[in-house]
């Protein structure tokens, strides 16, 4: 198969807890929660909720002490690495450290002078945790805004003068993201960063909006950037519910090949011919399927005009007729069932592929 992704730009690795960033690393998924940080059960349920479905990175915001302080109480709760999301008070910064967070972010446009992010980077380098500098299109240092304007060049040099105070500490654990809302100012700011330095990209599109939009903006920001070859984790941000995000991003290093993540659930749009309920049966089999690792594609088709086409070349299908389905397997076509016993029997073939 020709794949027009280019190779995966190189980058230092950095630990986060018991995951890397970066080198040779699969590109990570991660998320956000959006719980009240001070309300402990539903932090540490979403969290759990989100590593169940493949979270592998959650950020935090760490608005005041309290949540700060509540941050030993998580991790003891939690499996995944936690990262605390600072704005403005780097006193926030060091507090979450000391309560065992595995990596921070910070916003250079808000973290305040040198001073303040010298004492961050000598607390984050005595418990061995890194940094993310995160630049938000919407909030750069107002001496970067004024030279360079509201532009993909000004998020790029407010990162890397980040990257240079740092480096000048000594400090190497870096990742770095350049997010805006803007598509084109978003991608071409991961550009420039991808060829100035070489620390690991977190990518994302910030304030990327509700789902139908979000997704949308999102995997073209993030799809061009890992067709590039640039990109170490992701984030796809999307205003509501953070679990939506999970599967999102995994769609996108899918479509990409870029990770393996199970099986691949293809459905027809449906038209006039489609005598089944395929939008149901088709929304079924994808929950069952994420039950399995394999990289296995199941076709799920209205009827038999592209049905048996699309179903033979998958490892297992349908293609609808009147009131039943005709599946197949590897190719050929096994037998037909009664609508109402569709889902039973494709879910029968997929366990017995899974024990095979
Ligand atoms: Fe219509 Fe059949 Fe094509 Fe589905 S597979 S869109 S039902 S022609």
């Amino acid at each position: 198969m020709m794949t027009m992704i280019a190779k995966r730009r190189a980058s230092l690795p950095v630990k986060v807890g018991g995951l890397t960033i970066g080198g040779t690393a699969p590109i990570s998924v991660q998320s956000m929660t959006n719980t009240d940080p001070h309300d402990l059960g539903a932090t540490v349920s979403q969290i759990e909720s989100l590593a169940n479905i493949g979270c592998e990175l959650v950020r935090l915001a760490v608005p005041d002490q309290e949540a700060a302080d509540a941050i030993a109480r998580i991790k003891r709760a939690v499996t995944l690495p936690l990262v605390a999301d600072i704005q403005f008070d780097y006193r926030l910064a060091i507090a979450a450290i000391a309560a065992g967070v595995d990596k921070l972010r910070i916003n250079p446009g808000n973290i305040g002078g040198a001073q303040r992010v010298r004492e961050v980077v000598a607390a984050a380098k005595d418990h061995g945790i890194p940094i993310r500098i995160g630049v938000n299109g919407g909030s750069l240092p107002r001496d970067v805004l004024a030279r360079y304007g509201p532009t993909a060049k000004a998020m790029t040099e407010a990162a890397l003068a980040q990257v240079a105070l740092l480096e000048s500490l000594d400090f190497q654990a870096i990742v770095l993201s350049v997010k805006a809302s803007d598509v084109h100012r978003t991608i071409e700011a991961y550009r420039l960063l991808a060829e100035a330095s070489p620390y690991p990209l977190h990518l994302g599109l910030t304030e990327a909006g509700l789902p139908e939009r979000g997704l949308v903006h999102s995997s073209i920001a993030l799809g061009s950037l890992l067709l590039a070859g640039i990109g170490d984790t992701i984030r796809v941000s999307l205003t509501g519910d953070p679990l939506a995000e999970i599967g999102a991003a995994y769609e996108i290093l899918r479509a990409l090949d870029l990770r393996a993540v199970g099986p691949t659930v293809i459905s027809c749009p449906t038209c006039g011919r489609c005598q089944i309920d395929l939008a149901g049966l088709a929304k079924e089999v994808t929950e069952a399927a994420k039950a399995y690792k394999q990289p296995w594609t199941i076709a799920v088709m209205g009827c038999a005009v592209n049905g048996p086409g699309e179903a033979r070349q998958a490892d297992l299908g349908v293609a609808g007729g009147k009131g039943e389905g005709l599946l197949f397997k590897h190719g050929k076509p096994i037998r037909k069932v009664p609508y109402q016993e569709l889902l039973a029997a494709l879910l029968d073939e997929l366990a017995k592929m899974a024990a095979q």
